[in-house]
């Protein structure tokens, strides 16, 4: 901490943390588009102009849609198997590097079959990265396979049995993300049905580009265990109370909102009044290289714009470790891992 009490740049990089919100897609910087694209002996102009833009909108899209876009042409670049597992690598190596213990990270297994590519051979890639890399990397990594909203049931319970059929081998759970307008809950509830009688755990975006109820239906007809985003569920208490009665973690993705036009200025964001409200909040990424941002730059940020403290930082940590899918026991450890070093940090 700096004298007055606030978290510094060297805090938030040597405090354990927690990533449960990251899309592998989201995630390719640009050095590794640029290799994909030199590897496959394409020409690298529409990357290089993809950058380009990227780069001097400093990371803001237009609308929603706009960013779809972005994030469906990095996923038409990744065309192999070995994209993937390479792009897993990465992140991987990225998250370590600023002390990430543990990561969920969503694979979009649902773009995956959208683009016709063999969802097999790319489960067995990443999965097989995720092997190799978590020793020297210190990183405990388990996957999300996610399904888009707008494609509708059928293609839901197709990412539901990948899902449970890569459960033995590192995939914890079952999501769905997208546009909530086109792809309404009541749309879903058995595939979380089916996600839950695989043994799979539950999560959905909600409450992100649509309003409070969306929130509502994800916890009331979907029983999803987390929710990604929230961000309007502060325009209802009653779906407040409901959040905080039934303890379901909300992952808060601040710079995200920001770049996907959902808010004008990070101040505008509702995080405070979560955290006053008692919700089990935590920070996360999203979609990093697609926003310009990190996990600790989401902690940095955070802390600027809403002069968190070094103790509630600690909480949104510990929050994220008690709001995994580990077993319970692993998660108490992860967050007696939290306590301990910030303690030590602190003292
Ligand atoms: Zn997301």
């Amino acid at each position: 901490m700096d004298s007055s009490g606030t978290a510094t740049d060297s805090f938030i990089h040597n405090l354990p943390k927690v990533e449960l919100h990251v899309h592998l897609e989201g995630s390719v910087q640009p050095a590794t588009l640029r290799e994909l694209v030199a590897r496959r002996g394409s020409p690298p102009s529409d990357v290089e102009q993809w950058i380009s833009t990227r780069q001097t909108s400093g990371y803001r899209y237009a609308t929603f849609m706009e960013f779809v876009e972005a994030f469906k042409f990095v996923a038409t670049l990744l065309a192999t198997p070995h994209d993937y597992a390479l792009a897993a690598t990465r992140l991987m190596e990225q998250l370590a590097s600023q002390n990430v213990r543990y990561a969920e990270i969503t694979l979009s297994a649902g773009v995956i079959l959208w683009k016709k590519q063999s969802l097999d051979a790319i489960a067995e890639a990443v999965l097989e990265a995720t092997r190799a890399s978590a020793g020297r990397l210190n990183l405990r990594v388990r996957w999300i396979f996610d399904a888009v909203r707008q494609f509708g049931l059928d293609h839901a319970l197709q990412v539901v049995d990948w899902a449970g059929r890569y459960r033995p081998h590192g995939v914890v759970a079952f999501g769905i993300g997208g546009d909530e307008a086109r792809g309404q809950a009541e749309l879903f509830p058995e595939a979380f049905r089916r996600a839950r009688d695989l043994g799979l755990h539950t999560l959905a975006h909600a409450g992100e580009t649509a309003g409070p109820q969306s929130v509502r239906q994800a916890v009331e007809l979907l029983q999803a265990e987390r929710i990604g985003h929230g961000l309007t569920a502060i325009q209802d208490p009653t779906v407040i109370a409901l959040l905080r009665e039934r303890a379901i973690p909300v992952e808060v993705c601040l710079t995200s909102n920001v770049a996907t036009g959902l808010l004008k200025r990070l101040e505008d964001h509702p995080l405070p009044r979560l955290l006053q409200e008692n919700l089990l909040v935590s920070l996360h990424s999203d979609d990093p290289a697609l926003f310009g941002t990190c996990l600790e730059d989401e902690f940095a940020r955070a802390t600027r714009a809403f002069s968190l403290s070094a103790p509630q930082l600690v909480s949104l940590c510990r929050n994220a470790a008690h709001a995994s899918f580990l077993p319970s026991e692993e998660r108490e450890s992860l967050a007696a891992e939290i306590d301990a070093v910030s303690s030590a940090i602190l003292a």
